[in-house]
């Protein structure tokens, strides 16, 4: 072994790839000769929600697949026609077997959210009253509906809508089924904290009131700790093989698999572990002042949404988190910036060049990955940008691959290098966090953090994911307001009045893992909940 390992190495950090000792085991499905295998299934569970944690291309749709009844596993045995009845065999006294019966003679029915809604309108050509008129099967669309806020874009082309809104649209039209086992990848990207609050809560009761299985995969480990009961960690090697493991209590599984080391089936994981240690908040900005701005007004016209912003200034050097709803004004506030809209009221007498990642990622050219940065920066292929760009992003292992047959995750990474290599005076990335796995986060953070250090750069961050922006962030930007009717932007504060500002508006507050200082959401209401409000402190711990 290479030493990092307890027994035998899950990576292909030596030669040989040495198994775990569990996959001297049968998989559960191999799809042919040296490709991916599948060891382990998850186990719906009736009346609770099933998390999995774990890497993008560790099998979680193959897994899916195979308890939605649309792909028999093979247990191994590729090539031959796989037999229910084996498969019985295989997984008698588990857990899932009563599941696997079921699902043998028929008897499950099956609701199923897609991970990339941004694809939606290229299916579907309507408007979201259209959409979701086929899917009300238990007769409480109309309360989704008003849960998830969607009442105001019912009679919006699908074409037209939000990220956030399609999110929203494409769980109603799932949850409003009438199945046994609902699978939802990816709850919320696009979706800002109090609309994952939302959806999250709007999960747990269905799971609850109607004995239905709800698996879910999920990146965002607040809101996974807020929805799940129990909890699968997938762990393995992306592309060659998946392992997911039996289930674990939440806080166990998103503990051990930040820790790298799974503690039932003694197994590390991973050599580091991923710190989400208790920092104090950071307090000042660092660099020379970039730029001052005035108190500004702006409207898009008469009855359109409308922005105010409290004149603040921004420092070379440092990052700035931007936290609010969707729909409040942050793109505005960067367009101000950038000199494409003016003020009505305040006067900007510079204009920044700021290179920006939007929200939506949309490189769908016919290009490679390294032609496309090679025609944005001649810095590519230096040693600086591999080693500040490219290796923290994982780029190396997809530069010759084709911008349309990226992930979404890939596309994401590929963007915020795009983002990061542009000559500017100020970088702007909204959501960065979505479609990226934990890890992926993590090295995201730390190369944007890093960038702005090493490079005197300006980093503006938009995200959603709390423990990203506590991670990133050395200021924060707190955007209140009424989406889509006025919004109003804050001056640029330290962290933890930002935080109690952001999170008192949302209501929410957070108390921090006994072992880990992982932040948790605290139950509404709850002992904490309530003294954490009295004391003002919605965040960090006093
Ligand atoms: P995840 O959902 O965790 O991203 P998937 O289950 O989609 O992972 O894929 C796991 C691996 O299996 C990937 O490397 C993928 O390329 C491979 N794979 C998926 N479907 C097939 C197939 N029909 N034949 C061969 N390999 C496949
Ligand atoms: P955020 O970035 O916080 O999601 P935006 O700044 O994109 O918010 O948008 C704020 C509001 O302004 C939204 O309701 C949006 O629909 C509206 N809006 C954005 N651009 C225009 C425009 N050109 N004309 C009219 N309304 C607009």
């Amino acid at each position: 072994t290479c030493g990092i390992c307890v027994e035998k190495c899950p990576f292909d950090a030596i030669e040989i790839i040495n198994l775990p000792q569990e996959l001297d085991d049968e998989p559960a499905h191999r799809y042919g000769e040296n490709a991916f295998s599948l060891y382990g299934l998850p186990a719906p569970d009736e009346g609770r929600v099933t998390g999995i944690l774990g890497p993008n291309g560790i099998g979680k749709t193959t897994a899916v697949r195979i308890l939605a009844g649309e792909l028999t596993p093979n247990l191994g045995n590729y090539g031959t026609e796989p037999d229910w009845d084996d498969v019985l065999d295989r997984y008698r006294g588990t857990e899932l077997q009563a599941f696997l019966r079921e699902l043998r003679d028929g008897d499950v029915s099956v609701a199923r959210k897609p991970q990339y809604v941004d694809q939606i309108p290229n299916q579907f050509d309507g408007t979201t009253r259209e959409l979701l008129a086929s899917t009300d099967e238990r007769g409480d669309l109309d309360a989704i509906i008003d849960r998830l806020s969607i009442r105001p874009v019912m009679d919006q082309h699908i074409g037209d809508l939000s990220g956030g809104e399609l999110q929203r649209v494409a769980l109603a039209a799932t949850l409003a089924r009438d199945a046994d086992f609902y699978f939802l990848d990816e709850i919320t990207p696009y979706l800002d904290i109090g609309q994952r609050v939302t959806a999250a809560r709007l999960i747990r009761d269905l799971a609850a009131d109607g004995d239905r299985s709800m698996l879910v995969v999920e990146h965002d480990l607040a809101i996974l700790d807020l929805l799940a009961d129990n909890l699968h960690v997938a762990y393995g090697e992306p592309g060659a093989y998946g392992v997911v493991t039996d289930p674990k209590s939440v806080r166990n599984g998103i503990n051990e698999y930040l820790k790298g080391y799974l503690d039932n089936e003694n197994m590390r994981i991973r050599p580091n572990a991923i710190q989400f240690e208790e920092h104090a908040p950071r307090t000042v900005a660092k660099g020379d002042v970039l730029v001052e701005y005035p108190d500004l007004e702006m409207s898009y016209g008469e009855g359109e949404f409308s922005l105010t912003v409290d004149g603040g200034t921004v420092h070379e050097n440092e990052v700035l988190g931007i936290v609010g709803p969707n729909g409040i004004g942050k793109s505005t506030l960067a367009k101000l910036l950038n000199g494409s809209l003016e003020p009505d009221e305040g006067e900007l007498d510079f204009r920044l060049d700021i290179s920006y990642k939007p929200q939506y990622v949309e490189i769908d050219q016919p290009m490679r990955v390294d032609v496309f940065l090679q025609s944005i920066t001649d810095q590519f292929g230096s040693s600086y940008w591999n080693t500040e760009i490219a290796q923290p992003l994982q780029l190396e292992r997809i530069m010759e691959q084709n911008l349309e047959d990226l992930s979404g995750g890939e596309r994401q990474r590929v963007a915020i290098a795009a983002c990061l290599s542009e000559d500017a005076d100020l970088y702007l990335l909204d959501e960065p966090s979505a479609h990226l796995d934990v890890e992926q986060r993590v090295q995201a953070t730390s190369a944007i953090r890093r960038y702005a250090e090493s490079q005197d750069a300006t980093v503006m961050v938009i995200d959603h994911d709390i423990y990203m922006i506590d991670l990133l962030a050395d200021r924060l930007m707190v955007f209140d307001g009424e989406p889509a009717e006025h919004g109003h932007a804050g001056r640029p504060q330290a962290m933890r009045s930002g935080m109690n500002e952001f999170l008192a508006n949302l209501d929410v507050t957070f108390r921090r893992d006994e072992r880990t200082k992982r932040p948790r959401v605290n139950k509404p209401g709850s002992q904490l909940d309530k003294q954490q409000k009295d004391e003002g402190e919605y965040y960090y711990s006093a």
